[in-house]
């Protein structure tokens, strides 16, 4: 049976989490725009409540919630900005590997660290190679019971505040996607630095930066999963992460159509509301359409994860789909409000920069075609 009915503890969840977005969020979401801080005090505040690290299992000291709970929480923290909402849920990205390739030693140190305090970060990318994970030149060398790891890993979201870092490197290059291995390595250690920080078009209340890592020594124990599992430990992470930055997208979107719906009941125009307008009436009626298909999409990516189903197809579908949606109706939202669209002391030009990164990071938009491109022709 099918039912679209949340349960009374997910609609508390959501409730508490627009509550949050609404008190704690969006009243400094400008200020951090402004100034690019990293929204510390959110941190704090969120970690009161528990809206951090809420996919930890509960035995390890975490939120054990589901995929599905997951994205009713991200949808609502977008909704009160995506740059703070980035900063909030990376704790969450990089506890994937752990939690789905860890042992129970590492998940009790590394998991019950980030219960703790601690911040994390997720490293793939580099200089040379985003979409082409396998292009990674980062390596680990094994000395011993010991690797040495080299590189540079860059657009690390939390990477100048982490405590520590998943890095993905290669443990024999010539394996290519079999002879990548995931990494815990640690901020202290020697080596490990953050070359530079980045400032961006939007999403500015997130830190993204580069690390590099010179000869930085790790014991076998931050090994996550055996040598050579790294590429498809990475894969099945976006399993899990892409519904959720397609609900991000969702929320932010359904911020964008809430502003203009607000405005163009009140603007007028020709002695009557610019949402009498036609032209302007079914640019709301779309972004309305567009947010509640893009939601159902994000929810079956993640229902079919809590399933335990094949969920990649669907997280592409949600992923592009979220973000190149929630990309039109940012633009068109600045549309309806015409020449004040355009300025900072009106919302939606921040909501259209921060948009933008929803079609890049994991996966760009691109990729996520490819994928079900991919998953299409499997059987031809
Ligand atoms: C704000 C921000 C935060 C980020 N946070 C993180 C993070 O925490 N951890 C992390 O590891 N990474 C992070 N990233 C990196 C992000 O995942 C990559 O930028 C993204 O995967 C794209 O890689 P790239 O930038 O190297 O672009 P490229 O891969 O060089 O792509 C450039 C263009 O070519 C297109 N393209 C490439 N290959 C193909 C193809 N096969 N078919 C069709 N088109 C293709 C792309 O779609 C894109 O339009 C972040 C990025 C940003 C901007």
């Amino acid at each position: 049976m099918i039912s679209f009915e949340l349960t009374e503890e997910q609609r508390m969840l959501r409730e508490m989490a627009h509550d949050f977005a609404a008190n704690e969020i969006v009243p400094v979401a400008a200020h951090y725009d402004e100034t690019a801080e990293f929204p510390w005090e959110i941190i704090k505040k969120a970690r009161e409540v528990g809206l951090i690290n809420t996919n930890i299992p509960a035995e390890y000291g975490g939120g054990g919630l589901h995929a599905f709970d997951e994205i009713l929480i991200g949808e609502e923290l977008a909704w009160g900005c995506t740059g703070i909402s980035t900063s909030l849920l990376i704790n969450n990205l990089a506890a994937i590997p752990i939690i789905v390739a860890g042992s129970d030693e590492q998940k009790r140190k590394w998991l019950g660290a980030m219960v703790d305090g601690a911040l994390a970060s997720y490293a793939v990318t580099e200089p040379g190679a985003g979409s082409d994970v396998a292009g990674i030149q980062t390596t680990a060398r094994k000395v011993g019971n010991e690797y040495v790891l080299n590189g540079t890993k860059t657009f690390i979201s939390n990477a100048s505040v982490c405590d520590f870092c998943v890095v993905f490197a290669y443990t024999d290059k010539a394996q290519r996607y079999m002879g990548m291995s995931c990494f815990v390595v640690e901020r202290d250690r020697e080596g490990f630095t953050v070359s530079k920080k980045f400032d961006k078009m939007g999403q500015r209340a997130s830190d993204t930066a580069e690390i590099s890592l010179n000869e930085v020594v790790v014991p076998e124990e931050n090994r996550i999963g055996p040598e050579g599992a790294g590429f498809l430990i990475a894969m099945r992470v976006f399993d899990f992460s892409r519904p959720g930055v397609a609900a991000a997208a969702v929320g932010l979107a359904r911020r964008a159509m809430e502003e203009a719906v607000a405005y163009a009941a009140e603007r007028e125009a020709f002695g009557q509301p610019i949402y009498k307008f036609q032209a302007i009436g079914h640019k709301i009626a779309d972004m309305a359409m567009q947010i509640e298909a893009a939601r159902l999409l994000a929810w079956r990516a993640a229902w079919l994860i809590d399933q335990g189903r094949p969920n990649t197809m669907f997280a592409s579908f949600a992923k592009a789909f979220a973000a190149d949606m929630a990309m039109k109706v940012t633009t068109d939202a600045v549309q309806v409000f015409g020449g004040y669209g355009y300025m900072r002391e009106y919302p939606v030009e921040k909501l259209m920069r921060d948009c933008k990164v929803f079609q890049i990071y994991e996966g760009t938009s691109e990729i996520q075609r490819n994928i079900i491109v991919r998953e299409l022709f499997k059987k031809q």
